[in-house]
């Protein structure tokens, strides 16, 4: 067996010489690299879960409901609570992560002969998804302040006149939201080079200082939300993505959705969590007063920040991002480091994880000066 690699393999042209997608898993005493709810579920959301899955428990002998409809209706009322649009259960689809989400989205309207746009830097799952699918993907344009030129994501739309455009508000990694009215514009240029899917991706959107584009839906069938329970909801560990549109995009994708693919285990947390969403949503609100204080103080002590709609903020700049990232991990601090020259990402967590963040960081403006 010893001495075989994945290359030795005969696997698809397009994996030859790939890396897995993943973050270190370090054991470090402060772990901001990943994007994560710093805060564990509450115990009477544990409690509850513990109830709703010892009931499921009791059926795991039949497949879960295929269609999770009282899952997706609950997750419909969440959406259209905090939206104000009407949203129906009929417009929801719910899957293993946001990622599964996207997977099935580019199994539908991607895949062999077909191409996917985003506009990078941006969430690199999204090509990597695309490859996975076989869908072609391109790397459109971002200016060197990481917002959307218009002009020129406009032109490689129109050139490459890809199936599938994502637009991901706010971004990761870069944390900036953007404006409804851009995507508005990606939206009609898609439209006018073929009828393409225009995917926006908001894993983040509950910490914005903006609103959710929701409301876009109306009259759009070729656009779609994606929203996960990741992060806002605190539940990285429970793998629940879902989308929001048009009630033939649900239908389409379950033309290749695997049968049963949600457990009767993850809908059950998934509703239980659903009923803690007041007290979840509190937790947003003490992050995003985290995420302000991060972006102040690495300003004061002398960090260019890209301006972030998100839980986590990019900071630089870096002569040698990699030597930093190193640096920061030697005061006990794990950040992310996603190869854009100059820049780290940290995510938002608890006050005293942030205050040893900001101590890592001060530390090393004052070893560089
Ligand atoms: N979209 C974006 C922009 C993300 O950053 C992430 C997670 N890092 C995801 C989607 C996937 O999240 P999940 O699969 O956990 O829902």
């Amino acid at each position: 067996m010893n001495g075989v690699r994945i290359d030795d393999l005969p696997v698809r042209d397009e994996l030859r010489g790939k890396s897995p997608y993943g973050a270190p898993q370090l054991d470090v005493p402060v772990r901001l690299n990943t994007n994560e709810n710093p805060y564990p579920l509450p115990e009477p959301l544990v409690e509850r879960i513990a109830e709703r899955v010892r009931e499921a428990a009791r059926n795991l002998n039949r497949y879960p409901d295929r269609d999770a409809v009282e899952l997706r209706t609950q997750l419909a009322k969440y959406l259209t609570d905090t939206s104000g649009h009407e949203v129906g259960v009929a417009n929801v689809w719910a899957a293993n992560g946001s990622n599964e989400v996207i997977q099935q989205l580019l199994q539908t309207f991607g895949g062999p002969g077909r191409t996917a746009i985003g506009f990078e830097p941006s969430y690199s799952m999204h090509g990597l998804i695309a490859r996975g699918t076989g869908t072609g993907w391109i790397s459109g344009p971002r200016g060197d302040d990481f917002t959307i030129d218009l002009a020129a994501a406009r032109k490689a739309i129109a050139e490459n006149q890809p199936d599938v455009v994502f637009v991901t508000t706010p971004n990761n990694p870069t944390g900036n939201a953007v404006p409804p009215e851009t995507v508005l514009a990606l939206y009609e240029a898609a439209q006018a080079a073929k009828p393409s899917m225009v995917v926006v991706d908001e894993a983040y959107i509950e910490f914005s200082h903006g609103d959710s584009l929701l409301p876009l839906l109306e009259g759009r069938p070729h656009l779609v939300v994606s929203r996960t329970m990741s992060k806002a909801f605190g539940a990285a560990g429970l793998r629940l993505g879902y989308l929001a549109a048009h009630p033939a995009v649900v239908d389409a994708v379950q033309l290749v959705r695997l049968p049963y693919h949600l457990s009767a285990v993850t809908q059950a947390t998934a509703l239980a969590a659903l009923e803690h969403t007041d007290t979840l949503l509190g937790y947003v609100e003490q992050l995003k007063a985290e995420r302000d204080r991060l972006v102040r103080e690495l300003r004061a002590t002398g960090y260019e920040v890209v301006e972030s709609d998100a839980n986590f903020v990019q900071f630089g700049r870096f002569e040698d991002a990699h030597t930093a990232w190193r640096q920061i991990l030697d005061h006990g601090v794990l950040v992310r480091d996603n190869g854009i020259p100059g820049w780290l990402r940290v995510s938002a967590g608890t006050p005293e994880e942030n205050d040893a963040f900001l101590d890592a960081v001060r530390a090393l403006k004052k070893e560089q000066s």
